[in-house]
């Protein structure tokens, strides 16, 4: 099962990424926000791969100092939103010998707390119609193991950012705009889409 180790392989990777697409990122914002999503994912994500993993007994210990790094570097909606996701991941994060299920029930109390905490549904055009069918379609293979349920739940991310495109914004800074959000990615989905993506490639 996933350690410490792999997460560290994970937060690394995904921070690199995070640091290749933060103008992109950054462009999607200036569409419907305030154009500082990028700029505000890479700050966090820097001072997360800074963290030294061998500080940590464990990944649960390693993912919730990451959540507690994002919540305090990252001004905005996004920082307080993935740390919340980093810090119940880690809280509920499977033992070194549990399997995908138990993977899918941290990535579940990570949804769960990011729903609590910015009281969006699915459809309101963020980064919850990314992480809410990957979570449901990490489920539904975890019985065919970890890569598959990853990919599952990478594909479905993907799938769920592009279906953003059309919505209109109920939550974030986006809703402002009001119908003028439909025709625009949103970008919080798009850095959610890239964190799954990340996991499937990080974690196995
Ligand atoms: P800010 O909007 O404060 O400048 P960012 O630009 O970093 O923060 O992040 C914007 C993203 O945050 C949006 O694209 C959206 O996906 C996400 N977001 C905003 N509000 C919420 C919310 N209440 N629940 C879930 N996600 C949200
Ligand atoms: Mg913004
Ligand atoms: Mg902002």
């Amino acid at each position: 099962m996933v350690g410490r180790d792999d997460v560290a392989r994970w937060l690394a990777d995904y921070a690199a990424v995070v640091h290749e697409n933060a103008a992109e990122l950054t462009e999607l914002d200036r569409a419907i926000g305030d154009a500082d999503h990028g700029s505000n994912m890479d700050r966090g994500f820097a001072a997360v791969a800074a963290l030294d993993p061998s500080g940590f007994d464990d990944a649960a210990a390693y993912l919730k100092k990451a959540g507690m790094t994002l919540v305090s570097t990252v001004g905005g909606a996004s920082g307080p939103l993935f740390g919340t996701f980093f810090l119940r991941l880690g809280g509920a994060w499977p033992a070194e010998d549990g399997d995908a299920a138990g993977l899918g029930a941290a990535l579940r109390a990570g949804l769960d707390g990011i729903l609590a905490r910015g009281k969006a549904e699915v459809g309101d055009k963020t980064l919850v119609d990314a992480l809410a069918p990957a979570v449901d379609a990490f489920d539904a293979a975890a019985g065919e193991g970890l890569g598959a349920a990853l990919s599952a739940a990478a594909a479905a991310g993907a799938a769920g950012r592009d279906a953003t495109v059309p919505l209109v914004a109920r939550k974030g800074r986006a809703s402002y705009l009001g119908e003028r959000s439909a025709g625009h990615q949103d970008p919080g989905a798009t850095s959610m889409a890239l964190l799954l993506d990340s996991a499937a490639r990080a974690l196995p």
